[in-house]
C-alpha cells in the first residue's frame, strides 16, 4: 500500500474549489501517513484562457505556506497535523508549469520558499494549452506531441530546481477524438523519450507516476507502462506517485494498479520529499 500521496491540489489552484483542510481530512479518511500540496505555479499562462484573472494558476507561495503551517500547528507540530486523530506529515510543494523563459524566476522561487518537493510540468506547447482543442488545430497528433516532449527536454536542462518530471506523457490525455483509443507516445517519440529518462536517471532526480491517468479513462497512469519500462531498462529507479487530486474523493485513486504496475516492472521503492531532500519507502506487500 502506498501510504504518500505527493501531488495534489487544493483551491490555491485554479481549477481546484477545495480547501486545504478538507483534503487533508480526505487524506486522513484514505489512511495516508503523508501527503504534498504541489499548487498550480504556471507562471506566464497563456492570457487568452483566462482573460480576467492575470494570476491564473499562479498561487502566491507565501498564502499556500501560511495555510499549511496553520494546518501543521494544528497538532502542535512542525511538520505533522492532527486532526481526525490521525497524525499526517503535510509537504509544502509547487508544480513547476515550464516554459523556456521562466528558468531564472523558477530559480528564485525555490531558493526563497521553504519548500519541501517541486515538480516539473510541461503543461504547455508554444505557449498553447493542449487541455484546448485549438492547440492541435494545424498539427497532426504526432507533430504535436513531438513538440510537446521536445520543449519538455529543453526545460528540463534549462531548469535547475525540480526534483521529479511530472506526468510526463501528460498530453496524450487531450488528443482530439481519441475514441477509446490509448495513443502509444513511447512507440512513436522513443528517441526524444530515452533522452528525457536518460537525463532524469543522470541528474539524480525522480520520474513522477500520476495516476489521474485512470481517472481520465486511461485505464494506466502518466506515463504509460511503456515508458515506465523503458526508464527501468536505462536504470531508472526513482519514482514519486501522486494522485493530482483536485478534490478529496480523488486522493489516493488509482494508487493499488498502480502499485501492482509498478512492482511487476521491478520497481522497489518510491520517494517522498522534505525540505527537497529524498527519502525512498520500499512498497509493502501488504495491502489493506
Ligand atoms: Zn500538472
Ligand atoms: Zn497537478
Amino acid at each position: 500500500m502506498i501510504r504518500y500521496d505527493t501531488h495534489m491540489h487544493s483551491s490555491f489552484s485554479t481549477d481546484s474549489d477545495a480547501s486545504m483542510e478538507s483534503m487533508v481530512a480526505g487524506a486522513q479518511k484514505a489512511g495516508l501517513e503523508g501527503i504534498c500540496f504541489t499548487e498550480h505555479m504556471d507562471l506566464d499562462y497563456p492570457r487568452q484562457y483566462f482573460p480576467s484573472d492575470p494570476n491564473a494558476f499562479a498561487a502566491d507561495p507565501e498564502e499556500v505556506f501560511r495555510e499549511i503551517r496553520r494546518l501543521r500547528g494544528l497538532a502542535g507540530h512542525d511538520d505533522a497535523g492532527v486532526m481526525n486523530n490521525s497524525r499526517i506529515s503535510i509537504g509544502f510543494g509547487l508544480e513547476f508549469g515550464m516554459q523556456p523563459h521562466l528558468a531564472d524566476r523558477f530559480h528564485d522561487i525555490a531558493q526563497s520558499c521553504h519548500l519541501d518537493y517541486i515538480v516539473a510540468s510541461q503543461h504547455l506547447v508554444d505557449s498553447m494549452d493542449p487541455y484546448y482543442p485549438e492547440a492541435w488545430e494545424g498539427f497532426t497528433p504526432d507533430e504535436l506531441i513531438s513538440r510537446y516532449y521536445q520543449e519538455m527536454l529543453s526545460n528540463i536542462k534549462a531548469m535547475k530546481e525540480w526534483d521529479s518530471l511530472a506526468h510526463m506523457d501528460y498530453i496524450i490525455r487531450y488528443i482530439p477524438n481519441q475514441s477509446g483509443h490509448v495513443y502509444d507516445s513511447y512507440e512513436r517519440h522513443s528517441d526524444v523519450i530515452d533522452e528525457i529518462l536518460r537525463y532524469v536517471i543522470s541528474s539524480g532526480k525522480c520520474l513522477e507516476v500520476n495516476t489521474a491517468g485512470y481517472k481520465y479513462g486511461l485505464g494506466q497512469p502518466n506515463p504509460s507502462p511503456a515508458i515506465l519500462k523503458r526508464y527501468r531498462q536505462l536504470g531508472g529507479e526513482r519514482i514519486t506517485v501522486g494522485a493530482d487530486a483536485h478534490a478529496p474523493e480523488h486522493i489516493a485513486g488509482g494508487f493499488i494498479q498502480a502499485e501492482k504496475l509498478l512492482l511487476s516492472l521491478g520497481f522497489r521503492t518510491y520517494s517522498v520529499f522534505k525540505q527537497r531532500r529524498m527519502r525512498e519507502i520500499q512498497f509493502s506487500s501488504i495491502s489493506s
